[in-house]
Order: C-alpha cells, then structure tokens, then sequence
C-alpha cells in the first residue's frame, strides 16, 4: 500500500514540531480521544503522525517546515477501515462538536488538508483498493485512500484505465482528486475527475450515509447531488467510496510537436484544434521561459501533444492538431522533445532544492474563456513581473476545452541581501505575486482555480470571485448539511464556528 510522502524534512525532531497557528485548536478531553479509539480503533497520538497529519505540499509551509513549523496540529489521528467507523466517529464528533478534518495523500498544495483548528485528523489512506469492474458498461468503484499508482495497476488487470494522471498521481489519492475537483495530464481526451465520476458514497457530519449518482451513464432522478461533494474539500461530507467511467487500456500512442513564435498564437491554434473537435490527451503549449527551462529550446513556445487510444480516433485528432499548426507558421520540433516530457513529468525535485535555498516559489493554475486568456495572460505575468524581488513569472497552458483553457503560472522570488527578516519579505512577497495573478483573473473573467482547489491560500479570493449571493448559498448549504461545523473547518472561504480563519 502507497503512504503519504511528506513534502520536505523537519530539521527538529518530530516532538518538537509547532503549530505556525497557535492558539486556534479546539480543547479536546483525552477522554474523548479514548473514547473515539472505541469506534475507530486505529488511533495515534505520537509526535510524528500528530507533525504530518498537520502539513501537506502547501510551497509556502514547505519554508515553515524548515523552521520546525506545520500550520496546525490535530489532538489525534483516526485511521477509519470502513464505511461504519467513518459514520460512528462523525457521529461521535458532531455530538462533541470537535473539528473533523479528511486528510489522504496530502498532497495539496493550498493547505486544504490542514487541521485548522486541530480537532481529529481524518486519516482516510486506511480505506484503499478496488472494489470492483464491470468491464462489459466499463466502470470501476474504488475506495478513497487509494494512491493512483495502486489503482491504475487493479484496473489494468482488468484491460482498464481511468486516464487520470495528476503530476502528484503517485502522492495523492481517490478522494483527494474527488475533493479538490482535480485534473490529469491527460484531461484533454479523458476529461477532469468530475467528468469521469457517476456515482459516490459519502457520509455527512451527522454520521448518515447515502449515494449520490449511480452507474447508471446518466439519469433525470431530480437534481445531481454528486457535484455538491466533488470539489467541496472535505467541508460538507467524507467520500467513501466513488463509481467512475473507466477507459480501455489504449492500444495505440502518437506524438508530435511544434514551436510557435508567441504564446498567444499558440493559444490560438489550440483553440482551434478543439474547436473542430480535436481532443489528443495531452496538449501543452509552454511560453519561451518554460520551454527554455524544460526542453533547453531558445526563442521558441512549445506545443507538446500526446494522444492514445483507438487509431483511427488518434489519427483523425493528430490530423486535426498537424492542420492547424502548420496553418499558423509553427514548425515542427524533433519528437525527442515529446519523450523528454514523458520521462520528467512528474519530476518535483526542483521545489524542495528551491525552498532549502530561501527561494519562494509557487504555481497558480486559473481558467477561463479563450477570448479572455490572452488579456488575462498579460496582465498576470505582468502582475507578478511587478512585485519586487521577482525572479520568474512564466506560464504553460495545460488543460484544453472547446470554450478554454487552464493557464499554469509559475512565479519566484528570493529576499534580497541583507533582508532583515527573510521569513517576512517571503510571506509579502507571496501574498503580493498571488494577489496579482487574482486581480488579473477576476478582473479578467476567469476562474481562480482549475484543479488545485481553495484551502487556506485562495479562501480569501473566493468572495470576490463568487459574489455575495453565491458564498451565502454555500454557507447556507453547508450549515445544512453540517450545521456545528465541524467538517474541515475554515475552508473555502466559509465562516467557522470555531473562530476567525487564520491567515500568516
Ligand atoms: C508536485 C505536485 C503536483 C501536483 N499536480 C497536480 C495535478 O497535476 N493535478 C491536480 O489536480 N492536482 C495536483 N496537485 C495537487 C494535489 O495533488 C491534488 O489536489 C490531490 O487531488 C490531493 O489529493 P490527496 O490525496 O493528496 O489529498 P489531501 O491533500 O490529503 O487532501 C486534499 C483535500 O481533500 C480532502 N479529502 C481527502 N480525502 C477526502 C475524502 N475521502 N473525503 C472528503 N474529503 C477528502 C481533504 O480534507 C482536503 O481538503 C499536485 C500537488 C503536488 C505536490
């Protein structure tokens, strides 16, 4: 079974380890703790689970944790086997009114995981596997602990593949990607995981448990309550289980890619290649800075484009793709580039080697309209070129769909010499880069998140993303279905019983 990885080393030992938001955890009985391990008998208390239950792949906590910091600490972390000890523990809580938060492979990178207000660290890796493939209607149920390596193996005994393949596949799981509405490499021909998903068991905070959607491939039964737990990051119910469209493992691969003179006319092409419904599984235009960091190509804008399946469907979308590159002037760069790709893909070294040298860095993946990507372009790289310190702001587009597309940005910057408190200068810096590139998208008309969700980091853009009306619905329906508050507390931009969100 794959276990979570932890994002950077502690230099201090593990019972040394502070909570960055002190003072927010919630008072728990030791003898409730005793009491829980009655319903949920695989229960820890010691310094390293209570240390790494506390943290997830956040980049700005990465530079806490070198200071023997996580943002928060849980009172304890409950390990549930089944269905019926995530209802019991649910239950048990919401009648204390003890904070609850789902924790898996930890791997997000916006602080979604972390036990704000310490409480119970929910720890659903103890809850893996493939429960089952109906290989004639080609669906798959899978429990939420399990890591993507694990599953994509139970589905190719099959002849199967979900197609999901998140850059973090071998660090996160199941429920996680339900949870932050994720999305693979491969989005542009297997869709996201919300596309992928029919049906899911969850348990609310009351310890009831129901079904949304089926197996059914679709269905008029009111409306779609799916939606209301993909993506809500553990703040209105625990995934238990989850039914998805699964795939044929693709009998065939093709690969092609070009260089283009700008990013924007690379956007271009591939709005059109969607368009006239092309839709290869991978299709990644990298900006000059981007190409030169990860192909060592000079002055050009990268498309990479990958796609597998059936051949005359690939063919007919490599078609496509050929047309519409050549109809912009792109040329044609050496396949090695495509292979180059394959192999560094999943590669996050460079993260930790940044952090342990003072570097900030972050990503910010947004979405919108093709006719709105090129402004929002500008106007973020520009943004973030503008905070001082800046040492990198650079873009890839990574997602594509008939009405857009995702941008991935990237920015960097390093205290300057002789910084007084670098911790500090960090923490401007990365609020002032982030709010740039939010500024940009909203004043754009785009989304603040494609995949990597809200968490601690973007909470506070979310009203003015969605509105008033909006964030009071959500906090209506979440008073609805957890009305003490107790799951994940202060997420998603949401008010918490528990006290004011806390914020670096
Ligand atoms: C290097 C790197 C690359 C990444 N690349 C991608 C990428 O390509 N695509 C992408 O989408 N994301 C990516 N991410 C972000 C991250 O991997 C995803 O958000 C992932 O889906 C998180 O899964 P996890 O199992 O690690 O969940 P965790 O980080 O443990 O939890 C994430 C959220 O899900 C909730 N949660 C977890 N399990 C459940 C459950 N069973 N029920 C209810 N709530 C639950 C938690 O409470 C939390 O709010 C990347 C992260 C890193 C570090």
């Amino acid at each position: 079974m794959t276990r979570p990885t932890p994002p950077i080393e502690f230099p201090v030992p593990f019972d040394q380890v502070t909570a960055r938001f002190d003072g927010k955890a919630v008072d728990v009985p030791d003898g409730f703790v005793k009491d829980l391990a009655g319903v949920c008998p695989v229960m820890a208390t010691d310094a390293e689970s209570l240390a790494e239950s506390g943290r997830d792949w956040w980049p700005l906590a990465l530079h806490w944790a070198l200071e023997g910091q996580v943002p928060a600490l849980p009172c304890c972390t409950a390990r549930p086997r089944s269905t019926a000890e995530v209802s019991a523990l649910l239950s048990a809580c919401n009648q204390e009114g003890v904070p609850v938060t789902p924790v898996a492979g930890r791997s997000g990178v916006c602080g979604s995981s972390v036990p704000l207000y310490g409480g119970v660290a929910l720890d659903m890796c103890g809850m893996e596997g493939l429960v089952g493939v109906d290989e004639v209607s080609l669906t798959g149920t899978a429990l939420p602990g399990t890591f993507g390596p694990d599953l994509e193996i139970a589905l190719r005994e099959h002849g199967c593949t979900l197609g999901h393949w998140p850059q973090s596949v071998a660090i996160s799981t199941v429920g996680g990607w339900l949870a932050c509405r994720g999305a693979g490499q491969y989005s542009t021909r297997y869709g996201k995981i919300e596309d992928m998903t029919l049906g899911l068991e969850v348990v609310l905070a009351d310890g009831r448990v129901l079904r949304t959607g089926g197996r059914s491939p679709r269905s008029a039964t009111g409306p779609g309550l799916t939606d209301f737990f993909i993506g809500s990051e553990g703040t209105l119910g625990v995934i238990t289980e989850a039914t998805f469209q699964l795939h044929p493992v693709p009998p065939t691969e093709r690969r092609v890619a070009f260089g283009f003179s700008s990013f924007p006319a690379g956007l271009d092409a591939c709005r059109r290649i969607l368009r006239r419904g092309g839709r290869p599984a991978v299709l990644r235009l990298y900006d000059e800075i981007e190409t030169q960091r990860n192909f060592s190509l000079e002055g050009t804008n990268a498309l990479v484009v990958l796609d597998e399946g059936d051949p005359i469907v690939i063919d007919s979308a490599m078609k496509i793709v050929e047309d519409e590159c050549a109809g912009s002037g792109a040329t044609l760069l050496d396949l090695s580039l495509v292979e180059h790709w394959l192999g560094h893909r999943n590669d996050t070294s460079a993260l930790q080697a940044l952090t342990r040298i003072g570097i900030v860095v972050d990503t910010i993946e947004i979405a919108a309209p093709w006719g709105a990507l090129p402004g929002i372009y500008d106007s973020a790289i520009g943004g973030m070129r503008a905070v001082p310190g800046n040492l990198n702001a650079s873009v890839h587009q990574s997602h594509s769909y008939t009405s857009g597309a995702c941008l991935y940005f990237t920015f960097a910057g390093n205290p300057p010499e002789g910084t007084e408190d670098p911790a500090a200068w960090r923490a401007n810096f990365y609020e002032a880069s982030w709010q740039a590139v939010m500024d940009a998208v909203i004043t754009g008309g785009g989304t603040i998140s494609h995949h990597h969700g809200i968490g601690v980091n973007r909470a506070r853009f979310m009203r003015p993303a969605l509105g008033d009306a909006t964030m009071s619905l959500l906090a209506d329906i979440k008073h609805c279905l957890d009305p003490h508050g107790i799951l994940n507390p202060g997420k998603l931009g949401l008010p918490s019983p528990f006290g004011e969100v806390p914020w670096p």
